[in-house]
């Protein structure tokens, strides 16, 4: 499959990118009312406030949760939507905690989630992301007839477990440069708790750097 890990280096140009997770583990907290909510609307809300074009990637999952949210999302000219699995379990037998999509699942996982995205959105993108950002050689083979574009980071955004908005502020702003891919979330909760107040910094100084904030495909348009 094919993949794609930053734009033109040529080009003052910078894709931001948010990723919902949804684990099963995480819908349990959900249901248990420990996490009021996995959907960050006030990071979404500030994006809409600054005219921030973003591209988000959604877990099958998340979209199952919030399906009218997903459809919003999708009206809005400012975003664009991807796919980031059905459940957000890992493409390789080691990925953090996220568990393994076994190798003869991995094809099917991927379309429940691109059929989701289809049926929410009436212009859905063929961007997807792996989880944890894991994927090797097994994972590339068995994509292929899925039909997506896998999108990588240079920019890992570091706003899961964050303890405050400083460090996501300072490691997007350390690392970006032009044709850079940033990866945030905006499941929010307990598990990226810092993004929605993160993000207004994090523009305001791209944009003062001269920095136009662009959606992948934009980026990738060359
Ligand atoms: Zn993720």
């Amino acid at each position: 499959m094919p993949l794609v890990q930053h734009g033109p280096r040529d080009k003052p140009r910078v894709a931001l990118t948010f990723d919902a997770d949804l684990t099963a583990l995480m819908r349990k907290r959900l249901v248990s009312g420990k996490v009021k909510s996995y959907y960050n609307e006030k990071l979404i809300d500030e994006l809409r406030a600054m005219h921030v074009p973003a591209t988000l990637f959604l877990t099958g999952m998340w979209m199952e949760q919030y399906p009218d949210v997903t459809r919003q999302l999708a009206a809005d000219p400012l975003f664009e939507l991807g796919t980031h699995t059905y459940d957000h379990r890992g493409f390789t037998k080691h990925c953090y905690t996220l568990g393994t999509v076994p190798r003869a699942d991995m094809l099917s996982d991927v379309r429940r989630a691109v059929v989701l995205l289809d049926r929410l959105d009436p212009h859905p993108t063929r961007w997807f992301r792996f989880p944890g950002g894991c994927y090797d050689g097994t994972a590339l083979h068995e994509l292929a007839p899925a039909g997506v574009t896998a999108v990588g980071l240079d920019v890992p955004g570091a706003d899961g477990f964050a303890k405050g908005p400083e460090p996501i502020v300072k490691q997007v702003l350390s690392n970006v440069r032009n044709g850079s891919i940033v990866v945030l979330h905006m499941h929010g909760g307990d598990n990226a708790p810092y993004t929605a107040e993160a993000i207004g910094p994090i523009v305001k100084t791209l944009r003062a750097r001269g920095y136009q904030l662009v959606t992948i495909t934009e980026l990738m348009r060359g």
